[in-house]
């Protein structure tokens, strides 16, 4: 795919939707991180469900130490995994407390160090709540890139070297929200909904639906 049709791909999904963000809901950097963590094959809406319940009682790492795992656990038992959900935020908020003043750190490196936290998340929080224009690709960005041509790769971090060196700079921080909501309504797992997608004349997929 050449850099403009990738450039116009990007124009259209932000003149399609201007603000795009998570649909996690959350407040502060410390409960995005959390909701990130429960979110792990868990849907967003079940995740701000059950943070809807947590965070008016407990939303700072010394908050939740105090509620203790079984307590924890309570709030977040309608999430699959939970227990070792549970178990590793109790160590990641330990380990804020411990090594980082109660604050969520702001470099890769130490979001990577936290129990629970890969390099997806890290760069969710990354982007999200720290502006940083890093790619946190999913299996929905894997589709989309693979299947439109706009970054094509066998594997997720090559999908992400790629995403972060050819998206044009204005794009780049906001396009893995544009490029998520695309893939999870429109351009779908099984049945992508080509008949009606903002791209359609630019995704390169020789395979495109009627519908
Ligand atoms: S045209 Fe179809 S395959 Fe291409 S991005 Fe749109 S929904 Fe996905």
């Amino acid at each position: 795919m050449n850099k403009d049709k990738r450039r116009e791909i990007f124009q259209r999904l932000r003149d399609h939707n201007p603000a795009p963000t998570t649909e996690l809901e959350y407040t502060t950097a410390f409960e995005l991180l959390v909701a990130v963590v429960l979110s792990a094959q868990a849907t967003d809406r079940g995740v701000n469900k059950a943070t809807a319940r947590l965070f008016p009682v407990a939303n700072t790492p010394e908050a939740i130490l105090a509620l203790g795992e079984d307590g924890l656990k309570e709030h977040i038992k309608t999430i699959g995994l939970f227990n070792s959900k549970a178990s590793n935020i109790m160590k990641l908020c330990r380990m804020l407390v411990d090594r980082h003043g109660g604050e969520v750190p702001r470099t890769r490196g130490e979001l990577e160090a936290l129990p629970g936290v890969g390099r997806k998340t890290a760069n969710v929080i990354l982007n999200t709540a720290f502006g940083q224009p890093t790619m946190a690709v999913d299996t929905h960005i894997y589709r989309v890139a693979n299947r439109t041509g706009l970054a094509p790769g066998k594997t997720v971090r090559e999908v992400e070297d790629r995403l972060v060196r050819w998206t044009p700079k204005e794009f780049l921080h906001d396009a893995h929200h544009w490029l998520i909501l695309h893939g999870r309504y429109v351009c779908v797992a099984r049945k992508p909904r080509c008949g009606a997608c903002v791209i359609h004349d630019l995704c390169e997929y020789r395979d495109k639906t009627e519908e």
